[in-house]
């Protein structure tokens, strides 16, 4: 009522940060942003809290900074253009390289921060209008290795928990997850159900970030040696008769070459390649084993490896063989980093071996669905796998290329070499809200909307897909991303009949069995923003809060476990190159920073690139906080400040990966990559400090 009587308005939607899927009403009057306030009954994920970002960081969208037109480069420098002549030089720039090279000549990334409407647009324009499966998103860089290996495992490349098991489970083991920084509504709750239900927490990581001071064990283990640690597990836990036996024989394949594989990870093996006391690895194995459930959460330190699949095949072999999975309580849970990168990022499709649904693109029964359903012929429909993000940066096939909201030249591994990929494309084009980094190489750049700007839906790390709603205008002539691609089909003959972005979801409903009963309309009549949990098989279907409790989702309904016994990672540290450098996020910044670095209180925080160096490494090399030092690697090198702490290992520093100027991938390497996800190994570099000064 004081809403009202004040003139403000409220509109209820979803966080466009983190994939935690918090949600909130945003406070507008006469147009202009007022703040957020999370409204439990509206919010299933968050209740009462939100984090720094959730709560403060939206002034980013009435930057002075947004783009608010078109804009194409003549002479090197842009120009403002009308949509119409921006739109038709893009059609020219991409039918030229067509015309040259053929459809496979160009290359699309889609955005995991835009909306599941807007990334399933995106893969319908490569594969109809232009005729390529080149068409990738960020989840390349991040959790493809977490899709690849628990998809081929389970059936699912998703978490198999929701929020229920996160907050009620009776054990956690934590790895490679800066929880309370990376995902702090999620941190808030496992710290509560350990404070007040004395759940055992486990955390595993060779930095000890905050949400180890919580643990009740934390080992501190040797970065790029995670599968070593989780097979010795393994190993033990299977020597030791503490496996769920029954669990193993009924419902998985695969337990002798596992067992044999993991063989020589002894208690010994392990705590010389990985670090890990004996004892330590015998108490978690006994925690784990002797809870009644328990939930295995990681992010990027487990996936960032060019054996990222492999780490993941280890983990999703230590919840089969404790059976910890198929229950309410008890399951895997990789906590994704942008706010809609299992949908928009994966779920829909705008992958190079999936249409939307993970429906493989060289199906011929799935490519007559999706022909007939966009009324191409079957043999227009492209019939074989596309090149990954990463392979699109180190192919000579790519020509030309189309970029939606994502800052490659910051985030991509190797910073120089990424400039080089795009520097040489005949033809370049980037969908921004900002004229990032990446943008500033385009010919021409097309202005979207913010996420306070658009409509449509985000799938939360839960599965969940959760209703965005408009709460201001866009600013100038910024359009939503999915009306931009269905603008630039238009130019090439394609007229789509999607007059808002719940028509896309009525499509997608139509195509896409696990959105099967998802439709704008349900998410709006379930009310108090409950959201839906895919799979969703019909309109009638209530969704899944966990998934495999009978069968999983396999050929033969069982769990395939994958052997996962390389031991060393790709690079490792000699006298020239003695550190290993790992990287990763600060609370207070969002991946390449082109939203956070706009917010001054944010910038308050933190705004600069710095190295976390050990007290025992900085002694040697005589350094101390504040002083900026250069750092080299094999692949670059940058300048950054220093800040001495014990939260990495002797021998170990810490950079963060949101800046372009000192940030982690100026150092890190383009290849090799992960074998089957064509992840980057962006969490081991070998660094020397090459030399300091004051600053
Ligand atoms: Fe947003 Fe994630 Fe923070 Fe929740 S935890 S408010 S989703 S950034």
């Amino acid at each position: 009522a004081d809403y009202q009587e004040n003139d403000i308005d409220v509109t209820d939607t979803t966080c466009e940060y983190c994939a935690v899927g918090c949600r909130f009403d945003v406070l507008t009057k006469d147009g202009e942003f007022l703040g957020t306030r999370p409204r439990p009954e509206k919010a299933p994920i968050n209740g009462i809290s939100t984090c720094v970002k959730g709560k403060f960081a939206h002034g980013y969208t009435h930057s002075d900074d947004r783009l608010t037109q078109p804009l194409v480069k003549e002479d090197g420098e842009f120009r403002e253009a009308s949509w119409d002549e921006a739109l038709t030089r893009v059609a020219e720039g991409l039918g030229g390289v067509k015309e040259e090279y053929g459809p496979d000549g160009l290359g699309f990334v889609a955005s995991s921060k835009a909306t599941n409407e807007d990334n399933y647009a995106m893969q319908r324009f490569a594969r109809e209008v232009i005729g390529t499966n080149n068409i990738d998103n960020c989840n390349r860089l991040c959790h493809s290795s977490t899709v690849s290996g628990l998809s081929s495992t389970f059936g699912f490349g998703a978490a198999s928990v929701g929020m229920e098991a996160l907050e009620e489970t009776d054990c956690y083991l934590l790895t490679g997850s800066n929880t309370t920084e990376a995902h702090p509504v999620l941190a808030t709750r496992i710290k509560q159900n350990v404070k007040d239900n004395d759940a055992d927490l486990l955390v595993f990581d060779p930095r000890k970030t905050q949400i180890a001071e919580y643990a009740d064990q934390y080992t501190q283990i040797n970065a790029g040696y995670d599968n070593t640690w989780l097979n010795g597990l393994v190993r033990y836990i299977l020597k030791n008769d503490l496996e769920d036996r029954e669990f193993i024989e009924e419902r998985t394949t695969g337990i002798e070459q596992v067992e044999e594989s993991v063989e020589k990870f002894t208690p010994e093996f392990v705590e010389e390649h990985a670090g890990v006391p004996p004892e330590e690895l015998v108490s978690a194995a006994e925690t784990i084993t002797e809870a009644d459930s328990c939930v295995f959460g990681w992010t990027l330190g487990m996936t960032e490896h060019a054996k990222g699949t492999e780490n993941i095949y280890a983990i999703a072999n230590l919840a089969l063989v404790t059976g910890h999975i198929g229950n309410p309580k008890s399951g895997v849970s990789p906590f994704r980093g942008q706010n809609n990168v299992q949908g928009g990022g994966g779920d829909m499709g705008p992958l190079p071996n999936n249409f939307p649904g993970y429906q493989p693109v060289t199906n011929e029964e799935h490519r007559e669905k999706f022909a007939e359903a966009y009324g191409m012929d079957v043999e227009e429909m492209p019939d074989k796998e596309g090149y990954r993000l990463t392979d699109m940066f180190l192919t000579d096939d790519i020509h030309g290329m189309f970029i939606q909201g994502e800052n490659s030249l910051v985030s991509e591994p190797n910073i120089a070499h990424a400039r080089e990929t795009i520097e040489n494309l005949d033809f370049f084009a980037v969908q921004d809200i900002f004229l990032t980094e990446t943008a500033e190489l385009a010919d021409v750049v097309l202005p979207a909307t913010a996420s306070l700007e658009s409509n449509g839906t985000y799938t939360a790390s839960t599965r969940h897909v959760q209703l965005v709603k408009r709460a201001v205008d866009p600013i100038g002539n910024a359009k939503p991303d999915w009306r931009i691609t269905k603008a630039l089909a238009a130019k090439f003959g394609y007229e789509w009949e999607y007059d808002h972005p719940s028509d896309i979801m009525d499509e997608i409903n139509d195509l896409v069995p696990i959105y099967g009963g998802i439709s704008h309309e349900r998410l709006e009549a379930l009310g108090d923003g409950e959201g839906l949990q895919w799979p969703v098989w019909d309109m009638d279907h209530p969704g899944t809060p966990y998934t495999y409790e009978e069968e999983f989702q396999t050929n033969d309904g069982l769990a395939h476990m994958h052997p996962a016994d390389t031991v060393d990672p790709s690079e490792t540290p000699d006298d020239d190159y003695p550190l290993v450098m790992t990287s990763g996020r600060v609370l207070y910044q969002y991946h390449t920073g082109t939203m956070t670095f706009r917010d001054e209180g944010v910038m308050s925080y933190s705004d600069k690139s710095f190295v976390e160096v050990h007290p025992e490494t900085a002694e040697e090399y005589g350094i101390a906080d504040e002083e900026v030092v250069e750092l080299t690697s094999r692949h670059g090198k940058t300048e950054m400040l220093v800040q001495v702490t014990t939260r990495p290992n002797p021998g170990e520093v810490f950079v963060p990966m949101h800046y372009l100027e000192g940030g982690a991938n100026n150092l890190t390497k383009e290849d090799p990559l992960d074998g089957a996800a064509r992840t980057p190994e962006y969490k081991i570099t070998d660094v020397q400090i090459t030399g300091t000064e004051k600053e």
